[in-house]
């Protein structure tokens, strides 16, 4: 058999095979809940769709080798990847391996839904305890890990500030602890960095942004390529029940197809839009990981390519002159851009983090993280970036 070897066919066929009564090409969509047996306990692997579901598997097989879990079916049913109802679901669930007293280190500059998971839930509730330090800088990760730390949870490029970690000197630093080492890929995706390989124990996604691809599913996932952590991991899945339906699953593995091509896209329109973004007047800042400017650059080019060159991702942050009614009237004239959360869809979307996504921060902890009233993100889709530089420079011509 020949082997899919580049990333583009491996997003097609990884972890996938015809559906064996019909030779169908795509997995059915089985919504059904339970499955006949033919006599008490036996059956033909597939009992209850919470613990077993053959569209779900085809998506949890197809992620667990795009990140590069080497797993068998043998070690784990679905090679060590799992869907979850949501990107919190995935997050949730990987808390749920560890027990109450222990200790996680986490980016400062986190997802604000995960913030508010580890601070107002599972403290509570878990007796987990949550460090945040500035994991760009590896001295500032020596300082926060105590002998209870169980768990590194680290983003990158983390939202809305972009920061990159160093995946390279985290697993390092960790190599002799018994620490588990998490990372959030929602943002760079498989099409651009493997943490699994660099030495990560578990990669997790909001499926919701660029794996879906096109805003119309919420889910998450997770992947181990180590058999205990998938054993430990399917084990808390099937216990408490986060799993993604049938259908979400057949939607995401749909959007997967196209996500070496759609990463593609958004990677050079993005930096295009940096670059124009850059030269404007009226624009105090711009942060985007694949322009030299980026202060960890560097780390760009040290874990996130596409085709051996350095790949900056699809989303760009700026800061305009004029602070929060600059912003405004920004925000106001963008036509093609539509103003809404979340990102990693085709289509290109616009937002202003103080307001919007990052409201529940405290404004001295926004203020210490550089999310300033004059900030405003963008998620480059696959549209002409032609157009979308057009409908950026109309709406800066309104607002200086
Ligand atoms: C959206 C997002 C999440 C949460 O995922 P949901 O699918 O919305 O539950 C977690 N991390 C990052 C980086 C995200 O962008």
């Amino acid at each position: 058999m020949t082997e899919t070897k580049h990333f583009e066919s491996q997003v097609i066929h990884a972890g996938q095979s015809h559906e064996p009564v019909t030779g169908a090409v795509m997995p059915p969509v089985f919504l059904t809940s339970t499955y006949a047996q033919s006599s008490p306990g036996v059956h033909s692997g597939y009992e209850y769709t919470r613990s077993h579901n053959p569209t779900r598997y085809a998506l949890e097989r197809c992620i667990a080798r795009l990140e590069g879990s080497a797993l068998s079916e043998e070690d784990d049913a679905s090679f060590g990847g799992f869907a979850l109802s949501s990107g919190m679901a995935a997050v949730n669930t990987v808390l749920e391996l560890l027990d109450t007293g222990d200790h996680v280190v986490a980016m400062d500059d986190l997802y604000g839904g995960t913030h508010r998971l580890f601070n107002k839930v599972k403290k509570r509730s878990s007796g987990l305890n949550f460090t945040y330090a500035d994991l760009t800088d590896l001295d500032a990760l020596k300082e926060a890990v105590t002998d209870q730390t169980k768990l590194i949870w680290v983003e990158s490029p983390t939202n809305p500030m972009l920061k990159l970690v160093d995946l390279h000197g985290i697993v390092e630093f960790a190599k002799d602890k018994d620490i588990l080492l998490a990372c959030d890929n929602t943002f760079a995706t498989p099409a651009l960095q493997h943490p699994l390989a660099i030495g990560f124990d578990i990669v997790m996604h909001s499926a919701t942004k660029y794996l879906g691809g096109h805003s119309d599913v919420v889910a998450g996932i997770l992947v181990t390529g180590s058999k205990d952590l998938a054993e430990r991991i399917r084990f808390v899945h099937n216990s408490a029940g986060p799993v993604l339906g049938p259908f979400d699953s057949y939607m995401v593995l749909r959007g997967i197809k196209t996500l070496a091509l759609r990463m593609k896209q958004h990677c050079t329109s993005a930096l295009q839009i940096a670059q124009w973004l850059q030269a404007q007047k009226g624009i105090k800042k711009v942060i985007y990981p694949g322009l030299p400017s980026h202060p960890q650059h560097d780390i760009a080019k040290n874990q996130m390519s596409i085709d051996g060159e350095v790949a900056g991702g699809g989303m760009i942050t700026f800061i305009l002159d004029g602070g929060l009614e600059a912003s405004r009237a920004f925000l106001e004239n963008v036509s093609i851009f539509s103003l809404a959360e979340s990102l990693g869809g085709v289509e290109s979307l616009i937002e202003h983090p103080a307001i919007m996504t990052h409201a529940s921060v405290e404004p001295a902890v926004r203020e210490k993280l550089g999310i300033d009233d004059g900030l405003i993100r963008i998620s480059v889709g696959i549209e002409h970036f032609g157009d979308l530089i057009a409908d950026l420079e109309h709406a800066l011509s309104k607002c200086i």
